[in-house]
């Protein structure tokens, strides 16, 4: 019987690739593969991205990524940005009725720079001082006010969270972000203490990874800071979706499933056309709240735990203006939501990659956690005005656009809010005292980013293997 891999989101693909040689079955509800990854190609050539549009080299999950990218022989289409492009280097907010460059060197931490009212350095300070709290979880403000600073966690961490997660830093648990920085408060007293005994006492943890290869060690020396791929990141599912038709792997796509029954020995997947599969193992590559109603008949409390996820919804704006606007060349802006802004930020996606046009593209994104009931029953041609009338403000634009692209995406990023992680010990647990040949991937558990939903792919079917080989 062979291996079901429920969505064919980049995380089922993943996993669909890793387990490719052993003919897996990847089951997709709609007609395309790539889930939120959806490069738009304009009649005029430029690319808009409706979901995500770069990917980090850093770490063991990317270099995992660029080894995935090298397997693919797609090395030739990787377009980097190195770390000293002005896109890696200027990070902006919009505060007080004006752009703000965060610090970007080190002399930068140590002056004052509006809108924040002491140097960033001096959070160290404040770190030192403040009292420890034991607790097992808590949001990301309360965490960073506590050890940093109100203004902080105001100006900085709020608007970084509405960049990574579109969501509010009041309701976002702390160990999404700063697990280790969390930890070294509850083992040390202070987070600057903590990191400082640990990096003075640590013996290298062994990563749980392939060695990087060509591709992964290129971006290291290079020093990437971030990269897309030629046409597009849609490059990425669909090359991983012709290898996988090249190696016989098999696609049920616009059949969504709508019950999973686990046997003794056995899944049964049934389809919305009435049709049902049956596997030895599955892997579950949808957003838990959409695997919650598929189990909710056998296992209520395996499907009310797994209900508990919230996604927010975003509106995502793409805009192409005449020739070339940005007069500070950077990332993009984010703006605190204490501002009470439409937009949660703006990226300008030109500076990253220029238009053959030469033209400026942004993309602003809006809603997320504010989503309801700020824009609750509003349309995407609505919503368009909205974004471009805040970057024409914004950005002291005039001219009207020459190409804008609206989408909502309903539920499209999943909200790790306090508690996430307790949640998905209780989760794993049930999984595993219940014996469910069952695997959990992509965004909505050890991570949102492209890298953690294709190492959270390679983690699963390394497990399988080694099961199997047992
Ligand atoms: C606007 C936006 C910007 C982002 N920017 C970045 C970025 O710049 N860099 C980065 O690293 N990450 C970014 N991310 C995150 C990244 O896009 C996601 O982590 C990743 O695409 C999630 O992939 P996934 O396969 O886990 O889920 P999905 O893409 O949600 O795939 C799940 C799939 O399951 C299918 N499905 C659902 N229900 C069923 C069913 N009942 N039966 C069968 N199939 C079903 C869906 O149709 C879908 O294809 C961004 C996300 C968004 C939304």
């Amino acid at each position: 019987m062979p291996t079901v891999v429920l969505g064919g989101g980049i995380a089922g693909l993943s996993a669909a690739y890793y387990l490719r040689e052993a003919a897996p079955i990847v089951i997709e509800a709609t007609s395309r593969l790539g889930g939120w990854i959806h490069t738009n190609k304009r009649p005029s050539g430029t690319l808009f991205e409706l979901g995500p549009r770069t990917i980090r080299p850093a770490g063991v999950p990317g270099a995992n990524t660029l080894n995935l990218i090298e397997d693919l022989n797609l090395e030739q289409k990787v377009r980097p940005i190195s770390r000293d492009h002005p896109a890696a280097k200027n990070r902006m907010i919009f505060a007080k009725g004006k752009l703000h460059l965060l610090p970007n060197s080190l002399s930068g931490l140590f002056q004052t720079k509006a809108p924040f009212s002491k140097p960033l350095a001096a959070c160290a300070w404040t770190d030192f001082r403040a009292k420890r709290k034991i607790s097992t979880d808590e949001s990301s403000f309360d965490f960073i006010k506590r050890r940093f600073g109100e203004d902080v966690a105001e100006y900085a961490i709020s608007p970084m969270l509405c960049g990574i997660c579109a969501g509010s830093a009041k309701e976002i648990s702390a160990k999404m972000l700063f697990r280790s920085l969390f930890e070294a408060e509850q083992k040390h007293g202070s987070v600057f203490k903590g990191l400082l005994k640990e990096a003075l006492s640590a013996e290298k943890k062994a990563a749980n990874a392939d060695q990087p290869g060509k591709l992964a060690t290129r971006a290291k020396t290079e020093r990437w800071s971030i990269y897309s791929l030629e046409n597009g990141l849609e490059t990425l599912p669909l090359t991983m979706a012709q290898k996988l038709r090249e190696s016989k792997v098999e696609f049920k796509l616009n059949d969504p499933c709508v019950q999973i029954k686990f046997n003794s020995d056995s899944v049964r997947l049934s389809l919305r056309s009435g049709t049902s599969i049956e596997g030895e193992t599955l892997i579950s590559a949808l957003p838990a709240s959409s695997l919650a109603p598929l189990l909710t008949e056998q296992h209520p409390q395996l499907s009310r735990a797994l209900s508990e996820q919230n996604c927010a919804t975003v509106a995502v704006v793409n805009v192409q203006f005449k020739g070339n606007l940005i007069k500070e060349p950077g990332f993009g802006f984010l703006v605190p939501p204490i501002e009470q802004k439409p937009l949660l930020g703006v990226i300008y996606d030109s500076v990253c990659f220029p238009c053959p046009s030469g033209d400026t593209v942004f993309t602003a994104m809006m809603g997320g956690h504010w989503f309801h009931p700020q824009f609750t029953g509003k349309s995407p041609q609505e919503l368009a005005s909205v974004a471009v009338r805040g970057i024409q403000d914004i950005l002291g634009i005039t001219q009207e656009p020459v190409d804008v692209n609206s989408v909502i995406l309903q539920d499209c990023i999943p909200q790790y809010t306090v508690g996430h992680y307790e949640r998905l010990d209780e989760i794993d647990n049930y999984v595993e005292k219940n014996r469910l040949p069952l695997y959990l991937v992509g965004s909505s558990y050890r991570g949102i980013g492209i890298n953690d939903v294709i190492m959270s792919a390679k983690l699963a079917v390394d497990k399988i293997k080694r099961q199997s080989s047992d």
